[in-house]
């Protein structure tokens, strides 16, 4: 081959793509079963092929792989112990941007899980997004995505960046009636003496005052007589202490959970319900976390540093942190031992020089996408050319997909409550 010549289909660039498959039925120095693949612009298919399937399906898949002489030579990746068979995912390449996409199939609403509510299904693919010693990838979070802290699943269930009026509020809560300017006038002041005036003027069992126009008097729970209501902001102030991010979601006197609507709506935004499960999904727990006053929010096992606690072994001390900035939250891993990882719902752009690492059950993909040196020559070309200085291998720019975006675009979070391990 002339040097110059450029393979068919690998003008730009190709991705390889190596699976790793832990496969426990067979002998120790075969349980990591790798396979590479290179991925032209012809695109791929990853295809998950149950264990019980025959091998003969492999090979009846095989010869398109190989087949150069198809206009349409896919590459058939197949992705072997798993309780899953068919296409997870492909990988196309766009030839109006020059850059290769992960596109992975997501299972909506059709539930594959034993767990109750469980938000995830078999098929999944987790991207990675920091692990000790591994490059981090800072994750836009939106609602519903879920991630992966070590073995535990915890999922965005709610964003809320806006408050509720007072009249909704109002409408949802048990208010005690105020006393009008009628009554006020014809009584005034007398009441603390007087018994049944007492007990017809409700008050606040946290500031003892009565209910006034702006701050009512409400009961989201069970107690009763003089420690029936609370001040608006005086409960607001309990369930959101100043100067903390997590959230007390019971009565500290009765010790009721206060209704899930009523949360949502005390809850100063910008703020975030997550529902984790961990300990084999055996235990899930609901977190509500606001950024009013911390633009930053730590998750982790430790109890005591951390706003969102997950106990579960697999998930480190001080795990991941999240970072609200203009009303987007993202996520950081903190070099956790295991690992932070987001199920993978839109198509994610492989840019060139760059490498993902992905789960899907117990494979392991490893994609990275390559420039032809071609295309590196046509850059450098062009550089010369316009004198701007294009996108190089291994740099990343500020992405235009959904979900990522290059470190140093965040503000550093110096300033904040958790940057002592910074
Ligand atoms: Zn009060
Ligand atoms: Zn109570």
């Amino acid at each position: 081959c002339a040097q110059l010549s450029v393979p068919m289909g690998r003008e730009r660039g190709w991705v390889n793509v190596s699976v790793q498959t832990y496969q426990s039925h067979r002998s120790t120095s075969q349980r990591i079963v790798q396979q590479d693949y290179t991925v032209d612009e012809n695109g791929a298919t990853l295809n998950a092929l149950a264990r019980t399937a025959d091998s003969r399906e492999e090979e009846q898949a095989a010869p398109a792989a190989s087949s150069s002489s198809s206009p349409v030579a896919t590459t058939n990746i197949v992705i072997r112990d798993w309780k899953l068979s068919g296409r997870r995912a492909h990988i196309q390449y766009d030839s109006g941007e020059h850059n290769f996409w992960f596109h992975p199939v997501v299972d909506e609403g059709k539930a594959t899980s034993n767990t109750p509510g469980f938000p995830c299904h078999r098929g999944d693919i987790f991207l990675k997004l920091g692990m000790r010693g591994a490059r981090l990838i800072p994750w836009k979070l939106q609602e519903g995505d879920v991630f992966r802290l070590g073995q535990a699943y915890v999922l965005v269930s709610k964003i809320r960046l806006t408050a509720e009026t007072e009249a909704d509020l109002l409408s949802s809560f048990n208010v005690a009636p105020i006393p009008g300017e009628f009554d006020a006038d014809i009584e005034p002041d007398t009441d603390l003496e007087d018994e049944a005036g007492e007990s017809r003027r409700p008050q606040c069992y946290i500031c003892y005052e009565g209910g006034a126009q702006g701050d009512p008097l409400i009961n989201l729970c069970q107690c009763a007589g003089s420690v029936k209501y609370v001040h608006l902001n005086c409960l607001q102030r309990w369930m959101q202490p100043e100067g903390s991010s997590a959230v007390n979601t019971h009565c500290p006197i009765c010790k009721e959970k206060y209704p899930e609507k009523a949360q949502a709506m005390m809850i100063r935004p910008p703020a975030v319900l997550f529902e984790s499960w961990s300990n084999h999904r055996t235990l899930k727990l609901r977190h509500w976390v606001s950024f009013a006053q911390h633009s930053t929010a730590s998750l982790g096992r430790f109890t005591e540093h951390n706003d969102v606690v997950i106990p579960d072994h697999s998930v480190s001390g001080e795990h991941a942190f999240i970072i609200q900035q203009n009303g987007a939250f993202w996520l950081h891993d903190r070099e956790s031992s295991n690992g932070s990882f987001i199920r993978l719902r839109a198509p994610l752009r492989l840019t060139f020089g760059e490498s993902f690492s992905m789960k899907m059950g117990k494979s392991l993909l490893c994609v990275h996408a390559k420039r032809s040196r071609w295309s590196r020559l046509r850059m450098r070309l062009m550089a010369l050319r316009y004198g701007d200085r294009q996108e190089e291998d291994g740099l990343s720019t500020p992405l235009s997909i959904s979900g990522r975006a290059s470190t140093n675009s965040l503000e550093s979070p110096s300033t904040n409550r958790n940057s002592r391990v910074w």
